[in-house]
């Protein structure tokens, strides 16, 4: 809610607070008091962890130096051009085109300055990206990155309230945020003044209403995403008159393993696997994107698909954390035959078998099929062969705040909100107004360079 500031009791004031600790929320709180603003993030669980502790981490970015110690080429325009290649440029190609040059600089500042240890993965492409560019912790996984981030809260004396729910903002007359309220655990409020607010609270995949109102596409799919993302960006930002936009986009996935929770990456289907319904028949070309894939296999008999590959791909998914505990925990079958693959996953053989030939004979041709995928001799696939059980999934919502290009929130006519940032899930992403337009990254290059960005700029609104 939006409060007058004659009901404040404020007990405590920094120069900028940050509502959020994900990777937003912490590369904000970073860059501003690397600037030299006191900061407090505040944040309703227990711990910093978010969407960001459950995602694979990976970050992209074009000019990094560890891109260029690998000698890849890429540049800024490149990447924006593969960022509205896939919104298919529904986005907005400015911004596009400003966070994509900044993204190298993020990673250069989170390795050299807050030394979150991110190395460059250059076993594959991720679909759309035309240049190798996803940057990842060891692991490859967003818990190690948020425990780098908050290591390096830690060192720079970055202060986290957790168990802190920011309900209210108190406004002036000029939508100017003078303070804000959070409630504790016991029921109390605290109010705290401040000279700039970064809404790092990501979107709305925690409301089921709002799923509903604004992407009931996805709303019989699995939530894998954060439960307390419940849109207050938003609804804090509406009530002050900042324009919102692509409130229908938001980034799926085809390929939660079905029972177990675990998200089967897109490397084992870009690199050559292939998704089967329940009869043994291929419905879409997989390899387009994996966020667009989700309803797809929402659209399957039981909502689930087998996502279907072979030796050579199950060994190039172990590099991923998330792989190796699918495999752990039993999510992934695998046989010698064909007809051991279908007797334990139940497909039917004769069905499979005619899948395998069409592609090998599409591979022999390097022709596309029916749905526009091409398939070449890499494509093919042999025995053993590993299949695993998935549905399609919602992660985080891409619509949200309109923000210029250091995420300062911006009204329909353009003039910046005086002192208010968004970045992360709680701002309009990159990937235009639909599920088809998320290229793999778009999530994490949004929160970490607005993050960082509006962090600099709340930070030159402190007190003097
Ligand atoms: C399985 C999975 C894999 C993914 N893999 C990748 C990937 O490899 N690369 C990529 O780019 N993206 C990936 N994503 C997307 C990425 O995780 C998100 O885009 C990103 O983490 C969003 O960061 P954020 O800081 O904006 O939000 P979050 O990390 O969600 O942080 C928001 C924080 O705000 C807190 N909060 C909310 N409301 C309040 C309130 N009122 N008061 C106080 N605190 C509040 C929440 O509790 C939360 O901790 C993945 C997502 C998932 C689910």
């Amino acid at each position: 809610m939006i409060l007058s500031p004659v009901d404040a009791e404020f007990s405590f004031a920094v120069d900028v607070a940050v509502v959020g600790a994900g990777a937003c929320g912490l590369c904000a709180g970073l860059a501003a008091a690397q600037a030299g603003a006191e900061v407090l993030i505040l944040e309703r669980d227990e711990s910093a962890l978010g969407t960001t502790a459950m995602s694979t981490g990976l970050i992209p970015a074009a000019g990094s130096a560890l891109q260029k110690a690998a000698g890849v080429e890429d540049s800024p325009e490149q990447f924006a051009n593969d960022i509205c290649a896939k919104s298919k440029f529904r986005t907005d190609e400015n911004i596009a085109l400003s966070l994509a040059k900044e993204s190298a600089a993020t990673i250069d500042w989170l390795v050299e300055d807050q030394a979150v240890p991110l190395s460059l993965v250059d076993s594959f492409l991720y679909p759309g990206h035309t240049a190798k560019r996803m940057h990842g912790t060891p692991n490859r996984t967003g818990s190690e990155l948020m425990g780098s981030l908050c290591a390096a809260a830690e060192r720079a004396e970055v202060q986290i309230l957790t168990e802190a729910t920011v309900t209210d903002l108190f406004v002036d007359d000029d939508d100017r945020i003078l303070g804000l309220r959070c409630r504790r655990p016991d029921g109390s409020n605290e109010d705290l003044e401040c000279k700039a607010l970064v809404l790092a609270c990501c979107g709305f995949a925690g409301n089921p209403e709002m799923v509903h109102k604004y992407m009931p596409e996805i709303e019989a799919g699995l939530f894998f995403g954060h439960p307390g993302n419940k849109g207050d960006a938003v609804k804090w930002g509406t009530a002050l008159g900042a324009a919102v936009a692509d409130m229908n986009s938001y980034q799926g996935h085809g390929g939660v393993a079905k029972g177990y929770g675990i998200p089967i990456l897109w490397p084992a289907i870009v690199e050559g696997g292939i998704q089967v319904n329940q009869e043994g028949l291929r419905f879409s070309n997989e390899a387009l994107g994996y966020s667009e894939q989700a309803v797809n296999v929402l659209q399957q008999s039981g909502a689930v698909a087998w996502t279907f590959f072979d030796e050579t791909r199950h060994n190039l998914m172990l590099e991923f954390d998330d792989y190796r505990d699918a495999v752990t925990a039993g999510a992934i079958r695998s046989a010698d035959t064909l007809q051991g693959i279908c007797e334990q996953t139940k497909l039917p053989f004769d069905a499979m078998q005619a899948t395998l030939a069409e592609i090998d004979r599409l591979a022999a041709n390097e022709s596309a099929d029916e749905f526009g995928r091409v398939f070449d001799a890499k494509n093919a696939l042999a025995a053993p062969y590993y299949a695993v059980k998935v549905t399609g999934a919602l992660f985080h919502t891409q619509g949200g705040l309109v923000v210029d290009e250091n995420g300062q929130v911006l009204r329909p006519d353009g003039s910046q909100l005086p002192n208010l940032f968004a970045g992360g899930g709680a701002a309009r992403g990159i990937s235009g107004p639909d599920a088809s337009g998320y290229i793999a990254g778009n999530g994490l290059v949004t929160a970490t360079t607005f993050g960082r960005l509006a962090g600099i700029t709340a930070a030159k609104l402190r007190r003097v």
